[in-house]
């Protein structure tokens, strides 16, 4: 069967690099992107030039019938999407105090609702073909408390219910629903903290480095693989061994 990969948000940052190991190993890949349409098409020109199938699609995740139509286009042109990376995600820091109600319901719609509305819509073809994959990006954040991150711990919890309860409800139909759980990688979400910041974490992670894209997009590719075809609704920590 052929493989066709849907990984949302990947313009950039960590889904950019899964979606260009994906494509590396065979697959051919929907690019999704929110607002950044010139680093998405130019992933999608470099996946071609290596002789691969990609295509690029605009949609909010937090949309239900974006994401439907995304899918519909995918589908239409790729084939049926036998693996859903839901990367897609936003992050806000500040007090829970401060945390107004259209920020925390943002949170919530990217990363939580987006996930349910892309797996929702890849759904019908994997039950009817009993076979497929869904990898969740979820944190470590998702793991453990998060100061001044309230609202995004709480998205990133509820994606480890996801992929938990999900893993149950479709382990029948032969799709497994795995996620990782990231510490601090190298992308845009990172550099907004600052220098400081930056130079904290690193010194806070066992290994001494912030985790590159490709550290996430390798942990990605084996819970998609055959490797894993035992393994479903785990959470694969990757994160220098910061929550060790
Ligand atoms: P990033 O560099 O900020 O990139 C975010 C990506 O998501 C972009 O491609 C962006 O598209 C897309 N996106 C944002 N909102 C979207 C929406 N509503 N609909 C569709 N696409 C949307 O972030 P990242 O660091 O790569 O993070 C990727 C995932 O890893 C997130 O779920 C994040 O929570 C998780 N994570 C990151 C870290 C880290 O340290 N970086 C750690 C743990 C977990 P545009 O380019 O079009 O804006």
């Amino acid at each position: 069967m052929k493989q066709v990969a849907l990984v949302t948000g990947s313009s950039r940052g960590i889904g950019r690099a899964v979606a260009a190991e994906l494509a590396k190993e065979g697959y051919a890949v929907c690019v999704n992107y929110l607002r950044h349409r010139k680093a998405a098409e130019a992933l999608v020109s470099q996946l071609r030039a290596q002789g691969r199938e990609a295509l690029a699609i605009q949609a909010d995740v937090a949309d239900s019938r974006a994401v439907e139509e995304m899918v519909r286009q995918a589908e239409s042109d790729l084939g049926p999407v036998t693996l859903l990376v839901n990367n897609a995600g936003i992050s806000w820091q500040g007090l829970f105090q401060d945390t107004d109600d259209e920020t925390w319901d943002r949170i919530l719609a990217v990363n939580l609702t987006g996930a349910r509305n892309a797996a929702r819509a890849v759904l019908p073809r994997m039950i009817s073909e009993k076979t497929g994959c869904i990898v969740n990006i979820s944190s470590m954040w998702g793991l453990r408390g998060a100061s001044c991150e309230v609202a995004y711990a709480c998205s990133k919890a509820a994606i480890i219910g996801l992929t938990r309860s999900l893993a149950l409800e479709l382990a029948p139909s032969g799709i497994r629903v795995n996620c990782v759980a990231p510490g601090c990688i190298e992308t845009d979400m990172v550099r907004v903290l600052g220098r400081e910041t930056r130079d904290m974490l690193v010194a806070e992670t066992p290994l001494g480095r912030l985790g590159t894209p490709e550290d996430i997009a390798h942990a990605v590719s084996f819970l998609a693989s055959e490797k894993a075809s035992f393994l479903t609704g785990q959470v694969l920590t990757a994160d220098g061994g910061f929550i060790v």
